[in-house]
């Protein structure tokens, strides 16, 4: 197993959710891995560790990412490059003059190498767009290391590969079985993580990503590839398949950040019922896809549920004019 670069505050917390446990008729946990850090908060940050480490000894002084407009991973990955005296470049897309809000206002704050491109140019090549970039700092001095989407690549993988033996101590110490547990799906690198762990180590949990764009199609095959490739990081080999890679998405919604107004109300409902504050692109989406298959039981006997809540704070401010009270 590769080594990472300590940065996030671990292990964080699992608390339990009592009053939607009590709406729901079961044991409702939440991991809160939206407390990881404040400038690098959220889930990405546990990939980076990995990814970060690998950039140094690979003799980078550069980092390069890319995301959407309110890229919670562009975000973290310009705070912790910052934090190791790294230098970072991001890649953002978006159509139109962005507003100056949310994580790309911190990106501003903190002096990232912004460069922009469309959703057209993001999607057919984003990549080739980083190794420009990549060039150009290589024509300067320096040496880049370029991180994928979300950092959901094999060495990313590790990340959520080692939250879930973090979990396993932490159901130890706290005397429960998680036999359940949800997360938000992006770009795949956090369930593809919770998926190797949960195989190669047999703990026989259902592990359910709650796609929030794409659908099962799109993620089985990027969890498959990047699985494959952090088993070549673990230095391990174990049969994986597709066909038990849980992927759900029907809560997908009308897409990628953009949400509908049940999906907000169910922001509001949780924060004034548990006092946790979801997010709307992510966490928000996969936590009320979560709810109303439990209450409408196409999840059936679900036993003890873990939801991980992977951050997104910074996403919700650029939405407050959308919540209705
Ligand atoms: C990126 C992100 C996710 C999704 O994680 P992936 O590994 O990209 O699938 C979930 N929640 C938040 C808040 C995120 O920023």
């Amino acid at each position: 197993m590769k080594s990472k670069i300590s940065l996030a505050n671990l292990p964080t917390k699992i608390e339990k959710l009592d009053r939607i446990s009590a709406e729901l008729g079961i044991n409702l946990y939440i991991k809160r891995d939206d407390q990881t850090a404040t400038e690098f908060s959220g889930n990405k940050i546990r990939k980076l560790e990995y990814a970060l480490k690998e950039a140094i000894d690979t003799g980078c002084d550069t980092v390069i990412t890319c995301g959407g407009i309110q890229s919670n991973h562009a975000r973290a990955t310009v705070a912790a490059a910052i934090k190791l005296g790294l230098k970072s470049a991001i890649l953002l897309r978006t159509n139109e003059e962005p507003v100056v809000e949310g994580n790309y206002f911190l990106n501003k704050l903190m002096g990232a190498d912004i460069r922009f491109c469309t959703f057209d140019e993001y999607r057919n090549s984003r990549g080739e767009i980083m190794e420009g970039i990549a060039r150009e700092y290589k024509e300067k001095g320096h040496k880049a290391f370029i991180i994928p989407e979300g950092a959901s690549f094999g060495i990313g993988v590790l990340g959520y590969y080692s939250c879930l033996e973090e979990i396993a101590i932490q159901e130890k110490q706290m005397g429960v079985t998680f036999n359940t547990i949800v997360v938000a799906t992006g770009s795949g690198g956090t369930f593809a993580g919770l998926y190797l762990a949960n195989k190669f180590h047999k703990y026989g949990k259902r592990i359910i990503g709650m796609a929030v764009c794409d659908d099962v199609e799109y993620f089985r095959n990027i969890s498959y590839n990047i699985s494959k490739d952090a088993l070549e990081h673990i230095g391990e080999s174990i049969d994986i398949e597709k066909e038990d890679m849980e992927i759900n998405d029907r809560h997908v919604g009308i897409g990628y950040a953009i949400s509908k107004k049940d999906e907000l109300d169910f922001i509001t409902d949780f924060a004034r019922k548990e006092g946790v504050i979801l997010d709307p692109v992510y966490t928000g989406k996969a936590m009320k896809g979560l709810y109303s298959e439990i209450m409408d039981k196409t999840i059936k006997n679900p036993g003890n549920v873990l939801f991980i809540h992977t951050g997104g704070l910074f996403g919700l401010f650029p939405k407050q004019g959308q919540f209705e009270f």
